[in-house]
């Protein structure tokens, strides 16, 4: 079951949603909760069938909407990998993506400050950062190839 937002996780979409001139609706509530009980990337399809365990009336089209509003409110990242269906993110720290082939699971890769200090001082000059993304492809090491030497 989706947990409830706790006062800090509302007062954070309420703050969020205002900014973009927008209100806390009960939908946008369940629909984020669903972004922060399990931080697994998911698609609108996996987050609305979520969202329906504690809203059985919830339409796919209020999910989608929810997650758009978020997304331009810059609560929660889009996470784009080729072919797939977008995935959303709710982690507003700076950090890269990693999909793991073996599984299609998508990770949070956390990025350290020099790291991106390091990317922006590769831009020539007259550019500007706005945002970066970064994301890594990959698998998972098996255990017997990493002891092996
Ligand atoms: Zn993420």
């Amino acid at each position: 079951m989706i947990q409830n937002l706790t006062e800090h996780q509302r007062e954070g979409l309420q703050e969020a949603l205002a900014h973009g001139g927008q209100k806390v609706t009960a939908q946008r509530e369940v629909v984020y909760s669903v972004l922060l009980a399990k931080r697994d990337h998911p698609t609108v399809d996996e987050v609305f069938q979520r969202a329906r365990e504690s809203m059985p009336g919830l339409s796919l089209a209020t999910v989608y909407n929810c997650l758009e509003t978020f997304v331009g409110c810059g609560l929660v990242r889009q996470v784009n990998h080729e072919r797939e269906s977008t995935r959303y993110c709710p982690n507003l720290a700076p950090h890269a993506h990693f999909r793991d082939d073996s599984t299609g699971r998508v990770h949070d890769i956390e990025l350290p400050a020099n790291v991106l200090q390091t990317l922006r001082s590769i831009l020539p000059a007259g550019f500007e950062t706005d945002s970066i993304e970064i994301s890594f492809h990959g698998h998972t090491k098996n255990k017997t190839s990493r002891h092996s030497n």
